[in-house]
């Protein structure tokens, strides 16, 4: 309707609200209702249907309403032509994945991930599938050019990365990816697109996962691939209608519920964040603290390139502590929550220990055992005062 046809010239916020909602035909209601159906009616002769089809509504796992106006929403904000919504951040990850690479193929990937997008390149395509695939500290653009080989298909990247925050340079990859024949996906999740846009900074494919900020409130689940219509039609097509990786339309309303205020708490997420990492830093008590906001950080200069206008709300840190001093530190907490997940109305941290099966691939500060801490939307001196006192109870606060 008449709110559509400029929707690309208003900002993030404006569009945060207003894309992929409109008036509801049948009842007028300012909000478009949810549609819990799984199946919707055919034409007098449905003999020509393509069952296989997305366009239409035909069956939800093709696309329903909910799915739809999702996706709309999320192309807008990441600045991409189209998007494709599943039931969580691995089922795009995985759907991205299945839908591009064949045997044979070659995949270069950040030596820091999300665990699942490890599992999926390092492990099950490699050996199930026979795609190649070559582990990189994506954080030097040079690694990446080193490991190029003549059939790479795919770069993936994680910037910044989980659990470690490190920071990848999106333009000088996508310029790599491109000269090569390669193209450049890239796990925005940390930052959210309202922190940072990879597709205007060159890369061919966004991964959200909607769990996180986009929904923000820590109650349901969901993914996105975001690229090309010509990418996008053959993703939906193999990776939601085959695999069948469906989001509900109940999840796909909660997201679009909870991704209307997106701006206004990465604002809030990015101001707590920054302040907590400064006050860490300060601490005798603590070993480092990762986090692209703060000015000594390794990743910083780029990220104040391709990040703005702040660096998101997770954090990591250690504690010149042992082992079990940093259990108890989490058991001394009473604002923040020990629990996984990220991106959440309410601050949660999670001790990854020494143990890890990936510490060989961290930054040598990580190898003791490490916090990632998702700082929330709580009143940033009642987050302070929580490590504070869980520091003290501690002997680790000076
Ligand atoms: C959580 C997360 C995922 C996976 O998303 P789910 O919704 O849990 O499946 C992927 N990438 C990153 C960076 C994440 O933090």
């Amino acid at each position: 309707m008449h709110k559509h046809g400029r929707k690309k010239t208003f900002g993030f916020a404006t569009r945060a609200i207003h894309v992929g909602n409109d008036i509801d035909q049948d009842s007028g209601a300012v909000k478009r209702p949810i549609t819990m159906a799984n199946s919707y009616a055919l034409p007098y002769d449905p003999t020509d249907v393509n069952w296989s089809s997305a366009e239409g509504n035909l069956y939800t796992r093709n696309g329903g309403t909910n799915q739809k106006y999702l996706q709309e929403r999320i192309a807008s904000l990441e600045g991409g032509e189209d998007c494709v919504v599943l039931a969580s951040g691995v089922a795009a990850l995985s759907g991205l994945f299945f839908a591009l690479l064949n045997a044979g193929d070659h995949v270069i990937f950040s030596n820091v991930t999300y665990i699942a997008a490890y599992r999926l390149l390092n492990e099950l395509f490699k050996n199930k599938f026979g795609v190649e695939s070559t582990l990189v500290d994506t954080s030097d653009p040079a690694n990446v050019l080193a490991a190029i080989r003549p059939n790479t298909k795919l770069i993936h990247i994680e910037t910044p990365g989980n659990p470690t925050l490190t920071i990848s340079d999106i333009s000088a990859i996508a310029t790599i990816a491109h000269e090569n024949g390669a193209l450049l996906s890239v796990d925005n999740t940390f930052a959210s697109p309202f922190n940072q846009r990879p597709i205007e900074l060159g890369a061919d494919f966004v991964i959200e996962s909607l769990t996180k900020y986009i929904n923000g409130h820590g109650d349901s689940m969901g993914g996105a691939i975001v690229g090309k219509t010509e990418h996008l039609d053959s993703i939906r097509s193999q990776s939601q209608i085959n695999l069948g990786g469906t989001i509900s339309p109940f999840n796909a309303w909660l997201i679009m519920r909870g991704s209307v205020t997106l701006p206004l708490r990465m604002r809030q997420h990015n101001e707590n964040a920054l302040e907590v990492a400064k006050w860490l830093e300060a601490q005798p008590g603590v070993s480092f603290v990762a986090y692209p906001g703060l000015e000594n950080d390794p990743g910083h200069e780029v990220a104040v390139r391709q990040m703005s206008p702040g660096f998101g709300g997770v954090l990591s840190f250690g504690l010149k502590a042992d082992h079990n001093t940093h259990n108890r530190f989490v058991s001394n907490l009473q604002v923040i929550t020990s629990a996984v997940s990220l991106g959440h109305d309410e601050s949660l941290i999670v001790f990854l220990g020494e143990k890890d099966e990936r510490q060989y691939l961290y930054p040598k500060r990580f190898s003791n055992g490490f916090f990632r801490f998702s700082v929330g939307l709580e009143d940033k001196e009642d987050i302070i005062e929580d490590l504070k006192q869980a520091l003290e109870k501690c002997g680790l606060y000076e």
